[in-house]
């Protein structure tokens, strides 16, 4: 009778512990983010398989959109300053119920420095306060349409000068700053095209950035191009992927032409080569032609 019970016991036991595994199995189905470990600066793509509205990563959110394939799709961006270690995406429904929980590790990554001599009259540029707003109101902005597809073309063929997330110095100062963007090697005059379809929302001269084209690609997807000589769309155009938004110059903090463009994934600036793939220049002239 004893030994009995006793194996009776033990398997629901079992039958519990194999309910909670088909539980968790079933839960980590509902959604999966790509990659599973990342350096710091890259997108983590979020998918769901169920009506997910946002998906929280360490205190930040963003949310996720209904796709044509059926699946719920979002962009959670790991920012150069977020601190490498193990974190759980959660998932989250409208009504604010949790859907999933998604381990993510985010991998210890290290940034070089990198000096940057440019002339007094250029160093000494600032920003007004009417630009960092309008910079700030296109970073903010999540719009629901997708323009957008994989993958990006590059915007010109030209190698890597400068890579993302390096640390800046100028003139030998250190600046608090890291390299937001890329820097391309181009001539002055290069055509400069879109990465993908978008809404172009800024076309103008800045103090520092110079001549600047800003384009919403829709989800939480925007890239902007800087230092333009030339600038050739309209605020408010719809632009497709390849189109001519302007021309490569070395117009605002600049010490020669090259394309500096950057991705912002729903506001934080991220690595563009995890988005297009392109060939470094090497070290010999790492030090020319960079903002
Ligand atoms: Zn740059």
């Amino acid at each position: 009778m004893k030994p009995r019970k006793q194996s009776h016991r033990a398997w629901r036991i079992v039958v519990a512990g194999l309910a909670a595994l088909i539980a968790s199995t079933a839960s980590a189905q509902r959604c999966a983010v790509k990659p599973a470990s990342i350096p710091l600066g890259q997108t983590v793509r979020l998918r769901c398989e169920v009506p997910a509205a946002t998906a929280r990563l360490n205190g930040r959110t963003v949310r996720l959109f209904k796709q044509e394939s059926g699946d719920w799709q979002g962009l959670m961006p790991v920012a150069v300053a977020d601190a490498p270690g193990t974190y759980s995406i959660e998932f989250l429904a409208e009504d604010g119920t949790a859907l999933a929980s998604v381990s993510l590790t985010i991998r210890k990554t290290i940034f070089p420095s990198q000096n940057v001599v440019l002339a007094p009259q250029i160093e000494a540029l600032h920003s007004t306060p009417e630009e960092m707003q309008t910079l700030t109101t296109f970073r903010d902005s999540v719009s629901d349409v997708k323009y957008w597809e994989d993958p990006l073309v590059a915007p010109l063929p030209g190698c890597i000068i400068s890579p993302f997330g390096v640390k800046r110095l100028h003139n030998g100062k250190p600046t608090g700053e890291f390299h937001a963007g890329i820097d391309q090697r181009a001539s002055d005059g290069t055509p400069i095209r879109a990465v993908s379809a978008g809404i172009v929302k800024i076309v103008q001269p800045f103090n520092v950035l110079g001549g600047t084209v800003a384009i919403d690609h829709g989800q939480g997807l925007e890239t902007m191009y800087l230092h333009m000589s030339k600038l050739n769309v309209e605020a408010g155009a719809r632009v497709k992927e390849g189109d001519v938004i302007g021309y490569v110059g070395a117009t605002g903090r600049a010490n020669g032409p090259h394309l500096h463009w950057v991705v912002y994934v729903n506001g934080v600036p991220v690595n563009p080569q995890q988005w297009v793939s392109l060939k470094s220049c090497g070290s010999a002239k790492k030090k020319s032609q960079t903002k």
